[in-house]
């Protein structure tokens, strides 16, 4: 008896390894549930002895085991898919923004936390692989919990113009396990580090990039003011702006730039419910500028496009090239 069910256990528990060895790695099983039930098991022996004769009945009920197991198979995709919060109640006809921050998690990150979900209001971060520890893991699960967006910004914030191929593939492997083992899904979007970038590295990662419409330069000028401004000044429907949540500054600037979007009729979205309620289904490899409600613009994927840019190191040269950007309506 207790050797059966040391065989149910055995084989079962050899069932589960055989799955989770080939859950991510093959795009297939990720989640096994299995469920043991094990109905009840008697074993009788009884003996009787008399002088004449030695009879010895031996009665053994059948053990009945009933094994049941539940599969739910979840695919890479699945696991992959946009972060969009269905029961966010946003207006597709009314004005809305994308808020993204770079470079954290860091403990600034809380602040602007605390603001988003004051003013129910959700945004996009842009992580760095290495900094996401036991302490700012936290930061990241909170993050989506109150509906905002984790997007790939590479595990060391890497040139992508600069490197091998297979450091590209790294940087994005190991960022996209380091938020998995953290909230349970991958990034849908990636940012560019320094907005650095060449066909190579586009054709490479396998999700739609994210640029900006609006620089803060929060990261140079390190001014409050200067961000906010910039802001406020040239705020449109369907603008992505770029900040790091890595300054005091910064946060400054969100506490205030947060309410007053808000009051301008702005609602502040991730990237992915930009991309859903503008109906534009983004792809591997295009980089997306803006999503503005006459078109969204963007740099097609490489194999239509030879254009290569730097923008976040030299600011200028974004400005001189953005003539060049393929402006589509996606309805
Ligand atoms: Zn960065």
């Amino acid at each position: 008896m207790r050797k059966n069910i040391c065989m149910l256990f055995c084989v079962s528990a050899a069932c589960i390894l055989s799955t989770g060895c080939n859950d991510i790695a093959n795009d297939e099983t990720v989640e096994v549930f299995v469920e043991y039930q094990l109905q009840t098991t008697t074993a009788t022996t009884t003996s009787s002895t008399t002088p004449a004769t030695t009879t010895t009945t031996t009665t053994t009920t059948t053990t009945t085991t009933t094994t049941t197991t539940t599969t739910t198979t979840t695919t890479t995709e699945d696991l992959c898919r946009p972060f969009i919060d269905m029961d966010a109640k946003i207006d597709p006809d009314k004005p809305m923004v994308c808020l993204t921050f770079d470079d954290g998690p860091s403990e600034r990150t809380r602040a602007i936390l605390d603001c988003l979900e004051e003013y129910d209001s959700r945004a996009t971060f842009f992580v760095v692989g290495r900094n996401i520890n036991e302490y700012s893991g936290e930061i990241v699960k909170r993050a989506v919990d109150i509906g905002c967006e984790i997007g790939s910004h590479t595990y060391n914030h890497v040139d992508l113009s600069n490197v091998s191929k297979e450091i590209i593939e790294k940087e994005i492997h190991d960022t996209d396990e380091k938020i998995f083992e953290q909230i349970g899904r991958y990034p849908y979007w990636f940012r560019p580090p320094y907005g650095a970038f060449d066909n190579e590295s586009r054709m490479l990662i396998d999700k739609p990039q994210a640029f900006w419409s609006i620089d803060t330069l929060d990261w140079s000028t390190r001014n409050t003011y200067s961000t906010v401004s910039i802001i406020l000044n040239n705020v449109e429907d369907g603008d992505i702006i770029l900040m790091h949540d890595l300054y005091d500054a910064t946060v400054a600037a969100a506490l205030e730039v947060i309410p007053q979007l808000i009051d301008m009729d702005y609602q502040l979205v991730t990237m992915s419910e930009m991309a859903y309620y503008r109906d534009f289904v983004p792809e591997s490899g295009m980089l997306v500028i803006n999503m503005h409600p006459d078109g969204v613009k963007y740099y097609p994927a490489p194999a239509i496009s030879t254009v290569s840019i730097s923008a976040e190191a030299t600011n200028t040269t974004y400005t001189e090239t953005t003539t060049v950007y393929e402006n589509k309506t996606e309805n």
